[in-house]
């Protein structure tokens, strides 16, 4: 989520490959609070808990935020997946994820550059090409293009490691398939019809179509990116399913985790949103600025700060999904935490 979210619907009937962005647009009772948003943070966490880590945080989030700001490089590199020995959260790092979950939240809406949500995305009017959000868009996603795919390479190949994926000479040949296949996509095609959604079809897998709809809702270059990744990782997957083991171990790692069942295509989706942070977080690194760490890594996750927060059956609800992400990576949790 990154990225964005995608089905496989089309490919089920025509043997193509397609992934869109389909936020569930039925109604959810209430206040627009769904069954899942709070449903993950377990009831044993005390209030006062919580309190006392924000006092903490108040007290040092100056210092640290300098220090942030001195070694941004520092820090994202060790952007590594630390948890993946352990396949469960101590208290300690289930308020983390709370708090950083957050944050993500808190900077989107502060963000002049923040990313819109897809709950709002959905309901906006269609875009044409040409207006002048979309085609910002599209010159800033096919700008980025080149430094997304160095960035899904760095990061499939870390995660390949994480998860013992290229162990076997045969997982090796796989990588190697998947990422001369990111290395391949060369274009992205602006269209209005597929509004607030990323695809990518195999039959064509030089292009990345994103809609236009999309490309204005994201107008930060870590937005784009995210989602650039997203789609990448599909595209390295491939008609072969190459990276298919990859995504069982990410998911099953993460359903241990979180406690929710994150298996076949939700653990496809979650992969590439994984992926799509882990991008981020390396243009982070390598593009520094004066902007907050925090307000930058957010930027990666934000579109899913919904208010309608409904899964399906290939994807986790949005605010699951920022859940997901930060439990698999509790670096990035504490960056956008500590990061101010
Ligand atoms: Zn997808």
């Amino acid at each position: 989520m990154i990225g964005d979210r995608c089905s496989r619907d089309v490919k089920a009937r025509t043997k193509e490959k397609m992934h869109n962005r389909r936020l569930v647009s039925k109604a959810v009772g209430g206040a627009g609070r769904s069954r899942s948003e709070h449903s993950w943070l377990p009831a044993t966490i005390p209030f006062k808990s919580v309190a006392f880590v924000l006092l903490i945080l108040a007290i040092t989030g100056v210092s640290l935020s300098a220090l942030a700001q001195k070694q941004p490089k520092q820090r994202a590199q060790r952007d590594v997946l630390t948890s993946h020995s352990r396949d469960f959260l101590s208290p300690e790092a289930r308020e983390m994820v709370e708090l950083a979950s957050a944050v993500v939240c808190k900077e989107r809406a502060k963000d002049p550059k923040g990313s819109v949500p897809i709950d709002d995305m959905q309901a906006r009017p269609s875009l044409p090409v040409q207006s002048p959000e979309a085609v910002a868009g599209a010159k800033r996603a096919q700008r980025l293009l080149p430094v997304a795919r160095s960035m899904v390479v760095t990061s499939l190949r870390r995660l390949s490691k994480e998860y013992a994926f290229a162990n076997t000479q045969a997982g090796g040949r796989r990588l190697l398939r998947a990422i001369a296949r990111v290395e391949a996509v060369r274009n992205i095609r602006p269209d209005v019809g597929s509004r607030d959604n990323a695809s990518v079809f195999l039959r064509n897998p030089h292009t990345i179509v994103f809609g236009t709809i999309f490309l204005a809702g994201l107008p930060s270059d870590e937005g784009i990116i995210s989602v650039l990744a997203h789609e990448l990782v599909h595209i390295a997957d491939g008609s072969e399913d190459g990276l298919g083991l990859l995504f069982r171990a990410v998911g099953n790692h993460a359903s241990k985790l979180t406690g929710m069942k994150i298996h076949d295509q939700k653990a496809e989706e979650l992969t590439c949103d994984l992926v799509g942070t882990l991008a981020a977080g390396y243009y982070v690194s390598n593009a520094p600025s004066y902007e907050p760490l925090s307000r930058r890594l957010s930027r990666s996750m934000e579109h899913n700060c919904v208010d309608q927060d409904e899964g399906d059956d290939d994807h986790l609800s949005p605010r699951s999904t920022i859940r997901a992400l930060l439990s698999l990576n509790p670096t990035l949790s504490r960056d956008l935490v500590y990061g101010r």
